[in-house]
């Protein structure tokens, strides 16, 4: 029933020493790091000014911006030639961030993700095909390890390719997927064309993460899949996946805190929140070798609930996201920020001062449009220019955001202004 029982159902009191110590050792580490020396410094912080967990509050709080201006060994711990991978999140210019890790913190990574996918009920009995994108995002690679550790024949057959993938669920009876759920639904659509009945074929369990999704949908792939559908959290600041997984209580998501020291605060005053308040977790690496993180803003809203769980595993479990307290867009299951959009439009001239990201759900799949004022002497051009400068826009989010938007050019003036600040972005997506 577990994959290591003792660290799994680890008494509470117990729970909490092994983080302090192990807290103390990763602030000792990431002191080694330029990042950390210079600020700890600084402030005249040294790791023996944690003497309690409560003491963490007297660290500040990491930023993807403190990332972005640390790119990329600002926060490395280790020599170069003792990191093994690299995982970087989505975007390019001035927004990137880079995550190194050893080999032992890609042998860490993977037994997280074989503790996650165990506790689930996957064995290694099971073939697994992992429908997520490989690449930099973390849900391809991360998985695949996890997977591998766990004995699982695995099938690394990434996202797209529907069809590919129906089959590859018949020729190797496949029983458990990983799957953005947005995909999840409109692998439901492909399903009905193609007249198979997914319920037909072996698959019993899917992990279903990446982005934000509701229960709703969750049902809907259950019953669709004829599976038992688990929630998986986890960014790529933190390995990845396999940060908060859902067991088969299927009440709230185990975070693994022998990995992770995990505080809620509100966003505004940044303090704690009590057990049950909705708030922005804040997370920070036990155990990382390469590039420890500590108290990282996650953006992330939810709450904790340290309640005993009936599936008898200590670690306290947090809900379903809520949302976040930035800008930051799930798009496809790629993050955007609206800046990132704006940074490619405003750096070609004949992009005017306007603009408006538009997102719609088209058969359950994100769709963005970009509407975008030209200025005043391109758009009294000639159609065939109009249409060449539709393309460039295209190619240059294109490469920004890593997934084709529609661009539409529409007459200075157009977008309505808005009474202070600017609405950049009309989200008419259903809740998946
Ligand atoms: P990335 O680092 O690109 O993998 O993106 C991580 C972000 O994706 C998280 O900070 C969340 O905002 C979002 N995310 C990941 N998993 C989930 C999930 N199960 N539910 C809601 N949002 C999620
Ligand atoms: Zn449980």
């Amino acid at each position: 029933m577990y994959w290591q029982q003792e660290l799994e159902t680890m008494p509470v009191e117990a729970l909490r020493a092994l983080q302090l110590s192990r807290l103390q050792t990763s602030v000792r580490r990431a002191i080694t790091s330029p990042y950390y020396q210079q600020l700890y410094q600084q402030r005249g912080i040294t790791a023996d000014d944690l003497n309690t967990l409560d003491d963490v509050k007297r660290l500040p709080f990491t930023t993807k911006q403190d990332l972005r201006n640390g790119y990329p060994y600002g926060f490395l711990t280790v020599p170069k030639t003792e990191v093994v991978r690299l995982h970087s999140s989505s975007g390019t210019t001035g927004q990137a961030t880079v995550i190194f890790h050893t080999a032992a913190d890609i042998r860490d990574w993977a037994n997280l993700m074989a503790r996650c996918m165990y506790m689930t009920g996957a064995r290694n009995s099971d073939v697994f095909q992992n429908m997520s994108g490989y690449g930099m995002f973390t849900g391809g690679l991360g998985f695949h390890y996890g997977a591998e550790l766990l004995g699982m024949l695995t099938v690394p057959a990434g996202s797209g390719n529907s069809k590919r993938q129906i089959h590859y669920m018949k020729d190797f009876q496949t029983s458990v997927i990983h799957i953005i759920p947005s995909y999840a639904l409109h692998m439901i659509s492909v399903f009905e064309e193609e007249k198979v009945n997914p319920r037909d074929l072996h698959l019993r369990i899917a992990f279903l993460g990446a982005e934000p999704h509701t229960e709703h949908t969750r049902k809907r792939v259950e019953d669709a899949f004829g599976v038992k559908a688990f929630n998986s959290y986890g960014l790529s600041e933190m390995y990845g996946p396999g940060v908060a997984f859902e067991c088969p209580e299927q009440n709230g998501l185990h975070i693994w805190e022998d990995s992770y020291f995990v505080e809620v605060i509100n966003p505004d005053t940044l303090e704690p929140v009590a057990d049950g308040e909705i708030g922005e977790l804040v997370l920070t690496t036990l155990t990382r070798e390469a590039m420890p993180l500590i108290r990282y803003r996650t953006r992330d809203l939810t709450s904790i609930s340290s309640e005993p769980c009936p599936c008898g595993r200590t670690h306290r479990r947090i809900a379903r996201i809520k949302g976040r307290s930035d800008d930051m867009l799930i798009i496809k299951g790629v993050n955007v920020f609206p800046m990132q959009v704006e940074a490619v439009l405003m750096s070609i001239p004949e992009v005017g001062t306007n603009y408006q990201i538009e997102l719609e759900t088209v058969e359950n799949i994100d769709v963005m449009t970009v509407n975008v004022e030209v200025r005043d002497d391109f758009f009294l051009g000639d159609v065939k220019g109009l249409t060449a400068l539709q393309q460039k826009i295209t190619n240059a989010l294109k490469s920004e955001v890593l997934f084709t938007p529609k661009v539409k050019l529409v007459e200075p003036d157009s977008i309505p202004e808005a009474q202070g600040k600017a609405v950049r972005v009309i989200d008419r997506r259903v809740a998946h």
